[in-house]
């Protein structure tokens, strides 16, 4: 993923100490034809594993994990929702997830229509961090004696725990971007 890596290098923004923008390409405005590359990357990726769903969450997840669908011949998208509504779902799995870039815990949802035990689902998300996002999607699809196909994440930071937490769940991880460090407001990838 080379043209990722560019534009992460070229575009990205250090912001805070930890935190990385890239609202040009994909956080706000978004790099489509960027995004079906990496949908393509995934694809090839998990290609031995016969996945029935993707999984993600609002708002960021979602483009990406639309475009990846598309190379997996068109397979649903389910996002968690964060809304509280009462009148979202009244028969959900629900979890707990402490947000890294809001710092505060809210809970998601997914309607238990959408995920089914036969499913074998790809978790896919735009940053992995302390990997808390990912353990809740991953609750969820457990929740629902589903199957996990792995991980997949455009942008993992290499220094926070977020992998070593989801291999421990024995659910394999493909990030399309590592960073290894920040250092003086500049990204350094492994
Ligand atoms: P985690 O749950 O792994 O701690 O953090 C992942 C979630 O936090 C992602 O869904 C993403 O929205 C957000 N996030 C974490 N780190 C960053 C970052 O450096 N930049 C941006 N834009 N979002 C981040």
């Amino acid at each position: 993923m080379d043209a990722l890596k560019k534009k992460i290098i070229n575009e990205g923004q250090v912001i805070m100490p930890n935190i990385l923008k890239v609202d040009h390409f994909i956080n706000h405005q978004i790099d489509v034809a960027l995004l079906v590359e990496m949908g393509e990357y995934f694809k090839n990726f998990f290609k031995d594993k016969t996945i029935t769903k993707i999984l993600t969450v609002e708002a960021g997840g979602i483009a990406i994990a639309s475009l990846a669908a598309l190379a997996f011949d068109n397979i649903p998208v389910v996002f968690a929702k964060k809304d509280n509504s009462k009148i979202l779902c009244d028969d959900c799995y629900l979890t707990q997830v402490h947000s890294f870039t809001k710092d505060k815990t809210y809970t998601i949802r997914v309607d238990k229509r959408f995920i089914q035990k036969e499913d074998c689902v790809l978790i896919i998300d735009d940053f992995l961090a302390n990997g808390q996002a990912c353990l809740g999607l991953i609750d969820l699809v457990r929740q629902a004696s589903a199957s996990i196909a792995g991980v997949g994440v455009v942008i993992e930071k290499g220094f926070q725990p977020g992998r070593g937490l989801i291999e421990k769940q024995q659910v394999e991880v493909c990030a399309l971007a590592t960073i290894e460090a920040f250092v003086d407001g500049k990204v350094i990838l492994k």
